[in-house]
């Protein structure tokens, strides 16, 4: 594992963040006022206006089956597998149908496989014989299913059904989430929760979507690429590689 960066310390801006607003002065720092937390999700917009869920699908069902392979897996190499998936077994009764066993090479470079098998022909069986084959739309419902716990349940929910009951947290959003210091919380339980209350219940989707495209952007785990980031002269995280402002020692993923 490599050595963090130490950031450096009050240095010029670069022509990148030219644009970018100074953060104001404030009495007190809080990093979860509404003006900055306005400011972020500005900031975030400007960056990523089109950001949208990057597993391919077509309905519900197909991301609800991309959302459980994309587990420990990136969303490219489930592109590459769901059209041959779906290809082989077009609908819902043709996963209910099968054995685990028999799913499991189709999904084999997915990782974790065998568990994925059994997650997505336990959701089929379910969805067809509760829910009449259709994936259902409500929070409640989506967490009976095997496999779809509140991330997924959330990616599915907000992708396919625009519904915002909650606010997806993947590896990127926990860890940008805690470097931009908007939540305290160490378990993605808790840092949804955190982002429930300070992020407008209206942005919660599109905040996901453009999180999750800046941690595979510029905000990335090991090296975040902050002299190219519009939220640098904002941003304290710890283990910034670059920095304008002050960096707060507890800002880190
Ligand atoms: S300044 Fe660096 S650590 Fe902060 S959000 Fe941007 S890339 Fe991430």
């Amino acid at each position: 594992m490599p050595a963090k960066t130490a950031p450096e310390k009050k240095v010029a801006a670069p022509s990148t963040n030219k644009a970018a607003k100074p953060p104001k002065a404030s009495a007190k720092y809080n990093p979860t006022s509404p003006e900055r937390v306005r400011e972020i999700l500005q900031r975030l917009t400007e960056m990523y206006p089109k950001a949208k869920c990057a597993l391919n699908h077509s309905n519900a069902w197909e991301l609800l089956v991309a959302t459980i392979l994309s587990a420990q897996c990136t969303d490219v190499r489930v592109n590459m597998v769901t059209p041959i998936l779906f290809k082989k077994y077009p609908t819902i009764q043709d996963f209910a149908a099968l054995k685990p066993e028999q799913l499991e090479p189709d999904i084999r470079s997915t990782g974790f496989f065998r568990n994925k098998s059994k997650s997505l022909v336990g959701a089929a069986q379910k969805i067809v014989s509760e829910f009449a084959g259709k994936v259902p739309d409500e929070m409640d419902k989506l967490l009976t299913v095997p496999g779809a716990a509140r991330k997924t349940a959330n990616v599915v929910l907000g992708s396919w059904f625009g519904k915002a009951d909650g606010v997806v947290v993947d590896t990127h959003v926990y860890r940008i989430s805690r470097r931009l210091e908007l939540t305290k919380a160490d378990d993605a339980r808790n840092i949804e929760q955190d982002l429930m209350k300070v992020i407008p219940r209206d942005q919660w989707i599109d905040f996901s979507h453009r999180v999750i495209w800046h941690g595979r952007a510029l905000c990335i785990a090991r090296k975040p690429k902050c002299v190219d980031c519009k939220l640098e002269n904002i941003c304290h995280a710890a283990d910034k590689t670059w920095s304008t402002v002050e960096v707060h020692k507890n800002a880190k993923p």
